[in-house]
């Protein structure tokens, strides 16, 4: 296996096929920037899909890396974690929440968060309060769970029969949350911007809303914060653009910066509902990806991410604008902070690969919107060069 060809037919032979690859074998990465396996060099605005928030190979990550392997990389949580401690007390001092267990992935941190609230709920209303009612177009994983959570048929064929328990309603729409409310729901799961359903951004009062509603029912708001946190939309967290709190959040994706971690956070009143022997997981919090996550954060935080987020992406977002006055397939674009999406009426996937041969990584959200979640580290001049390559890929079209 030494050429590119003879390593794409490996992965079609030995792996499961699971992924439509693009035909490329990415092996070095640096800052916004990566190269493949023939050298050639692209402009990252995938970033792992909203994983890698420092960009690659961030000096303070790769320090952080290698301290941890030298002193401790896993034991068990039979005993106290110090890392995963100072992990805790950081996510905790700078979010809603009063405790945190760590686990590592997006589906498995909602999972925990699907299991806290029914727990909460058999430990403050009664045994038949378990249903949770979720968004159409959302995406919370691929667990039998999370998939069924999950607002998209595309997801669940196959798999059925579908866990129990979740109450689909339209995304956006305070009403139908409020009629689908009953005696049975014991909680409202919501992502604050939709990321792989499209990349959408709800109406100012929508928040707001859920959270209105789930006071006056006295259930729990649990906003799945896997792909908008850390920084990702231009606050630390999503739900700070709305001044409301949710009762649990979970994250995963950039909490790390690349080494899987997922977390589920919640306030103290919730969380009482896990005792020991409630919920596991081996790998969750190990000294190695806690020091990890712990310098990630850090970064994020003292070097005011969300802030260039914010920034950089509201220039982004007025470039793509000016771009659908000019581009007849863009027909929207929409966004917050670093997750954009550039509705098209083509096949979305054609100006992926169009991007890709001019060496730019997007990626798609849907079958009709190419969607942007570039290193929070990214610069305006990054966003001119990609915002040049894009317009060659869509004139490329006709
Ligand atoms: C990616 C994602 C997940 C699933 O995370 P995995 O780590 O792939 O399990 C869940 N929720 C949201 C909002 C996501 O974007």
């Amino acid at each position: 296996m030494k050429t590119t060809q003879e390593l794409i037919a490996a992965s079609a032979k030995y792996l499961a096929n699971t992924y439509a690859r693009f035909p490329i074998v990415l092996v070095k990465g640096q800052g916004v920037r990566l190269w493949d396996s023939d050298g050639k060099e692209y402009l990252d605005f995938v970033g792992g899909i909203a994983v890698d928030a420092l960009g690659h190979c961030h000096p303070r990550m790769v320090e952080a890396i290698r301290a941890q392997a030298d002193s401790l990389i896993h034991v068990s949580n039979l005993y106290h974690i110090e890392p995963q401690i100072r992990l805790g007390k950081l996510l905790c001092e700078h979010s809603f929440a009063d405790r945190a267990f760590f686990c590592n992935s997006g589906a498995e941190a909602n999972e925990a968060a699907i299991k806290l609230a029914r727990k909460w709920a058999k430990d403050h209303w009664s045994t038949d309060r378990f249903e949770i009612i979720v968004m159409h177009h959302s995406f919370h994983g691929r667990t039998l769970a999370t998939v069924t959570a999950t607002g998209n048929e595309k997801y669940w064929h196959g798999f059925e029969p579908l866990m129990p328990g979740f109450k689909h309603v339209p995304y956006n729409n305070l009403q139908a949350v409020e009629r689908a409310i009953d005696s049975h729901t014991c909680a409202v799961l919501a992502e604050p911007v939709q990321g792989e359903g499209g990349v959408n951004v709800p109406g100012d009062d929508y928040l707001p809303g859920l959270r209105r509603l789930c006071d006056q029912a006295g259930i729990l708001l649990i906003l799945d914060e896997v792909q908008s946190g850390m920084g990702r939309t231009g606050k630390l967290f999503a739900y700070e653009h709305w001044g409301v709190e949710p009762d649990i959040m979970t994250l995963a994706k950039a909490l790390a910066g690349g080494i899987p971690m997922g977390a589920m956070l919640a306030r103290e009143a919730v969380a009482a509902s896990f005792v020991p022997g409630t919920h596991a997981s081996t790998f969750g919090g190990t000294p190695f990806v806690s020091a990890v996550a712990h310098a990630v954060v850090s970064t994020i935080i003292q070097e005011d991410l969300p802030g260039n987020a914010a920034r950089v992406g509201k220039y982004f977002l007025d470039r793509l604008a000016a771009l659908k006055e000019k581009q007849r397939v863009v027909t929207a674009v929409r966004g917050k902070g670093l997750i954009l999406g550039l509705e098209v009426s083509v096949p979305a996937r054609t100006i992926v690969a169009g991007c890709m041969e001019r060496g730019l990584l997007v990626l798609t959200a849907g079958d009709n919107v190419v969607r942007f979640v570039p290193p929070l580290i990214v610069t305006e001049a990054d966003v001119d060069r990609a915002v040049a390559i894009l317009e060659g890929a869509l004139k490329g079209l006709s």
